[in-house]
């Protein structure tokens, strides 16, 4: 039979904590959940905040990893780490082409502005038909209620199509992110 090529999943979260540590356990249950199920983590490469919290628990679980970083960040936080996964852009926008050249399927957790703007450059990709990825939103207790609000707002004042909405799913929690990226992925592992 054969062999099932490497799955990998591209997370968007805060380079920050957040007030609530809610939303620092989930993302370190996802990582290791990512990890257990033999999916590869692209990421933002920086160790700290949310986005430290996914790729530490992944690495701890012994998950495979690829980070993404541009020039002018890798100086100041991604140096330090003997990381063969690795890659240096020179441009934020070249940054986020090569994260989510690289994913099966992408994950936002509860982030700042950087998040924003990577999760919307995805729907916008996925509205306009340059790709079929599944985008998921980890609501890390209603983090992201005000934004899937927002979007039944713009669909209704007739900004977007209808079908804007389903481009996004919304999952309460770690686990239900994985049964549906099990799902979506079509994968043979636990
Ligand atoms: P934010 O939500 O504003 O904290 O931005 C986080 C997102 O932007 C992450 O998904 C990263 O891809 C990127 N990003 C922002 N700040 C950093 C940083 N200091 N190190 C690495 N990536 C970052």
């Amino acid at each position: 039979m054969a062999e099932q090529p490497i799955r990998s999943v591209c997370v968007y979260c805060g380079s920050r904590p957040g007030r609530d540590p809610a939303y620092v356990e989930a993302a370190a249950d996802l990582g290791r959940a990512l990890a257990e199920a033999g999916l590869r983590l692209v990421y933002g490469a920086g160790d700290v905040g949310i986005m430290g919290a996914v790729a530490a628990a992944a690495r701890a679980a012994g998950g495979r990893q690829m980070g993404v970083i541009p020039q002018h960040l890798f100086g100041r936080e991604a140096h330090s780490r003997a990381d063969p996964d690795l890659i240096v852009t020179e441009t934020m926008h070249e940054r986020k082409k090569v994260m989510f050249m690289n994913a099966d399927a992408v994950v936002a957790l509860p982030g700042g502005p950087g998040t924003l703007d990577e999760l919307f450059e995805v729907l916008t990709w996925r509205q306009l038909g340059l790709h079929e990825k599944p985008v998921i939103l980890l609501n890390t207790n209603g983090y992201w209620d005000p934004l899937i609000a927002l979007i039944d707002r713009v669909i209704e004042a007739g900004f977007a199509e209808p079908d804007f909405a389903a481009f996004l799913t919304p999952c309460a929690t770690p686990a239900a992110v994985m049964a549906f990226l099990r799902s979506e992925l079509a994968l043979t592992t636990p």
